[in-house]
């Protein structure tokens, strides 16, 4: 926003100067104008003033002529002799003056009695106007100027005349000089300077007389218009003097400068009118072709400055926006910036600087070098040497130094720097960027220790996101046969040894989902094909935003624990001699299925059987003969039942079968027997003995002797010591008569 304000200040100074430019140029141009004009008027006036003079001049020596005729014609009247001395007296003055064409005398009635030319002597101009009109006035001073006429002898004349009177005063005649017009149009031409020039000279009435160059009928009519200057000037009873520069010509564009010829030393009845003008563009040809090139120039000046100024904003937005960028990657990287001054050996900081280091800008010192007191002495050294080598070597610079911050905190920098010179090659600044790598440094050496962590006794294997192998440690390869190379890129699903159903997998995967771990036994394959019980860790690795990016697994091949896991299962439940069930397995047996019965209203049995006499035949043939002999008898015994039925040894030579589904008692009959009868028949143990036993075995039903465990071993019991008793070598089912067999 305030960038876009500059930029409209700038084109609005730039509107300002420009049109300043173009102010002044046009009033320049205008005061050029004026300039010439007034030169020219200055000029023309210069020439008006020139005809003015010599008319004046003229026109008094005129008046003298014609007065000194005037004392001299009483004489000439008086004899022929005097006649012929005027006569020629007026062809001599004639001759010698230029300006007039003929002098002559007219009598009373108008008839010339002595003239120049001698061709006009006799003949009568009574009617003429500069006869009629000193007639009417009889002025003696006044100097007749006759509007120009036609003369007998065809030429455009100008009279003047005075009047002659009588002694009585009464009206005798005029004297008369007419002006010669071609001594006129010298005068007129020896003032023209241009041949746009046009000298005029006119009568007090209006009428021209002669013009330099000729005038045609039509130019002439406008000359002396009502509207013109001349017209106007004419009317307004001229004075002698200049008159102001206006258009006098309507048809053209003209300069002119006009003069009242009207002598005070004469007096004239009416004057004469100098006008000088000058066609005005002539004048200008120049000062349009400046006008031209000013405002070619101005044109091009506007262009130079609009394409200046647009270009130069563009390169300003260019730069600022580089400057911006700059400063966004420096402080989106927390990149600080630096420049030391070799000579004045001050810090130049930006704001990461101040920020990295934890300074105030405001309290910073001149040179703003209290960074160097965060730095331990040997740190202060070492960046000094540093230093120094950069310089002496023009090397880039390049180093991670410690500092503590005011506020205690120990950080890490990274320091790069490069060398500038001046152009005679002289070190001048060290211009450098420097980063916090506190965290960094910490993360790597995280990794260095993850590294390691990695490469421990356990087998690891890690996963990207998508559950496809990355790594797998050295113990890894070690437990399945398998290098790295043959399991990267793949899922560890071949690992799976198909003993779990995919129900298995899913739910350690919900598991995973849900907690983002999971542990269990899992039965794992070797490459050799091998199957082994592994004790399987997995951790979900998440991101900042709780993404998974990574699964780490943990193999432990728990063969070893298992095996012993079983082994005291086996010693926890089984009996070792026989590896039949024993007490404590039976009786979760017998729970399980006198809840399986009740629930099904069906039947089961307890079989108890003791072996008779059995003590003698350790004593006979030794202990290891006694521990055969139950072996054997172990198998016998699981020889009489079904798979699903149990045989436990429940004690030193007390064992118990549990028939868990039965359909009637008899079935149970059958077993006891079949028991009894298998157990008579001679065992030959291993040792080489032949020996032969029987057994006592007690029968309890249910639901017929009892509804719960305790009380059908206890009936079971009771009808196997009943057997005993009554001699042993027997099967008897229990009756509630047995339970008091002393009654
Ligand atoms: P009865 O006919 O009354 O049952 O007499 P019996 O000799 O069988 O004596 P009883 O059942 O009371 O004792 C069992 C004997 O079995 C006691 C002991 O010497 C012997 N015995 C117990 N456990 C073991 C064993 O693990 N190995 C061997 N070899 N003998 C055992
Ligand atoms: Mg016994």
């Amino acid at each position: 926003m305030k960038r876009l304000t500059r930029q409209w200040r700038a084109w609005l100074m730039l509107a300002f100067a420009l049109a300043a430019v173009g102010v002044l140029m046009a009033v320049s141009l205008r005061n050029e104008h004026k300039r010439i004009e007034t030169y020219e008027l200055e000029r023309l006036s210069t020439q008006a003033k020139l005809i003015e003079a010599n008319l004046v001049r003229q026109l008094s020596a005129i008046q003298r002529s014609l007065l000194s005729i005037q004392g001299d014609l009483p004489r000439w009247q008086r004899s022929p002799a005097g006649w012929l001395e005027g006569q020629q007296t007026l062809r001599n003055m004639e001759i010698a003056m230029s300006a007039v064409r003929t002098f002559a005398v007219l009598d009373a009635q108008g008839t010339v009695t002595f003239s120049s030319r001698d061709e006009l002597l006799g003949r009568n101009f009574y009617q003429r106007d500069y006869v009629q009109v000193p007639l009417k006035t009889l002025d003696p001073k006044l100097l007749y100027v006759s509007p120009p006429y036609r003369s007998v002898l065809n030429n455009y004349l100008i009279s003047l005349t005075r009047v002659l009177l009588d002694e009585r005063g009464q009206f005798a005649g005029v004297v008369l000089a007419s002006i010669d017009p071609i001594d006129m149009d010298i005068l007129l031409n020896s003032a023209r300077y241009s041949n746009d020039m046009q000298a005029i000279l006119v009568h007090g009435d209006g009428m021209i007389f002669r013009s330099e160059p000729k005038l045609d009928t039509t130019m002439e009519q406008a000359l002396l218009a009502p509207n013109t200057l001349l017209g106007r000037h004419l009317r307004n009873h001229p004075v002698a003097g200049p008159v102001d520069a206006e258009k006098v010509v309507s048809t053209d564009q003209r300069l002119s400068v006009m003069r009242t010829i009207l002598p005070d030393a004469l007096v004239m009845d009416k004057p004469l009118e100098v006008v000088l003008t000058r066609a005005r563009e002539p004048l200008f040809v120049a000062w349009q072709a400046d006008v031209l090139a000013q405002v070619g120039a101005y044109l091009l000046l506007v262009l130079i400055s609009l394409f200046g100024l647009s270009v130069y904003q563009a390169q300003q937005t260019q730069k600022i926006m580089a400057a911006t960028r700059l400063k966004l990657a420096t402080e989106a990287s927390g990149v600080g910036i630096w420049e030391f001054d070799l000579i004045t050996k001050s810090y130049q900081w930006d704001h990461t600087m101040f920020e990295l280091f934890g300074i105030d800008p405001k309290t910073a010192s001149a040179r703003n070098d209290d960074w160097i007191k965060l730095l331990s002495p040997q740190e202060l050294e070492r960046m000094r040497e540093a230093t120094r080598v950069t310089i002496r070597q023009n090397q880039p610079f390049g180093m991670t130094f410690q500092i503590r911050r005011p506020d205690g905190e120990s950080r890490f920098m990274h320091n790069r720097a490069a060398l500038y010179s001046d152009d005679r090659g002289v070190p001048r600044r060290l211009i450098g960027a420097t980063e916090d790598v506190t965290q960094r440094m910490a993360q790597e050496s995280e990794l260095r220790i993850a590294a390691a962590a990695f490469e421990s006794h356990e087998s690891m294997l890690i996963t990207n996101a998508q559950v496809e192998i990355l790594r797998v440690n050295q113990a890894f390869s070690q437990l399945y046969g398998l290098a790295a190379s043959e399991v990267v890129g793949r899922n560890p699903s071949l690992l799976k040894s198909g003993r779990h159903p995919p129900d298995f997998y899913t739910a350690m995967w919900a598991e995973l989902a849900a907690h983002h771990s999971w542990q269990g036994e899992v039965w794992n394959v070797r490459k050799n094909g091998l199957e082994f019980p592994c004790w399987l860790c997995i951790t979900a690795v998440r991101d900042d935003e709780g993404m998974v990016t990574h699964y780490v697994a943990t193999h432990t091949d728990i063969t070893l624990r298992k095996t012993a896991e079983d082994e005291v299962k086996r010693l926890a439940f089984f009996d070792p001699l026989t590896n039949l069930p024993n007490r404590r397995l039976l009786s979760d047996r017998l729970h399980q299925a006198v809840i399986k019965v009740k629930r099904e209203q069906g039947h089961l049995a307890l079989i108890f059987v003791d072996l008779d006499k059995f003590k003698p035949v350790n004593d006979r043939h030794g202990h290891a003969a006694g521990d055969q002999l139950l072996q054997a008898v172990a198998h016998r015994l699981r020889t009489c039942v079904r798979e699903s039925d149990t045989v436990a040894r429940v004690g030193g030579d007390e064992f118990v079968v549990l028939l868990a589904s039965i359909s009637q008692a008899q079935d149970a009959m059958q077993v006891a027997q079949k028991i009894h009868a298998a157990l008579r028949v001679p065992f030959h143990l291993p040792v080489g003995q032949s020996v032969q036993i029987s057994s006592s075995t007690g029968v309890a039903l249910y639901p017929e002797h009892g509804l719960d465990e305790a009380t059908l071993s206890h009936h079971a019991d009771v009808a196997m010591y009943a057997a005993k008793a009554a001699g042993r070598d027997q099967y008897m089912v229990y009756e509630p008569s047995l339970d008091h067999p002393a009654l």
